[in-house]
């Protein structure tokens, strides 16, 4: 899992979400329960990015705010800021517990 931070030069927008599936380490040594895959959506009511867990047997495409359907993002990047559509800046940041 790793922390991406989307900062957008247009109009400001910023967002920090971690993305991807959870630990190797953790996968093999838990019984897979915790197992969590993170993909990057779109909520276009909101026009703004929101990350879910796919694995979840809750999630259903819906966004957990106001219910309407997301836009998963296929092709990751390069990605446009879901406000002004605007190229973004994005960052990866290791996730504290891997900064060992
Ligand atoms: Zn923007
Ligand atoms: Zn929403």
């Amino acid at each position: 899992m790793q922390i991406y931070h989307f900062t957008c030069k247009g109009c400001g927008y910023e967002s920090k979400l971690p993305l991807g599936s959870s630990d190797l380490d953790q996968i093999l040594t838990d019984t897979n329960l915790d197992y969590a895959e993170y993909r990057l959506f779109i909520c276009k009511k909101e026009a703004k990015f929101v990350h879910a867990d796919i694995q979840d047997k809750e999630f259903e495409g819906r966004c957990s705010s106001d219910g309407s359907d997301l836009m998963e993002i296929e092709e990751r990047f390069p990605l446009k800021c879901p406000h002004c559509n605007n190229d973004l800046v994005i960052e990866m940041i290791a996730p504290l517990e891997e900064q060992t």
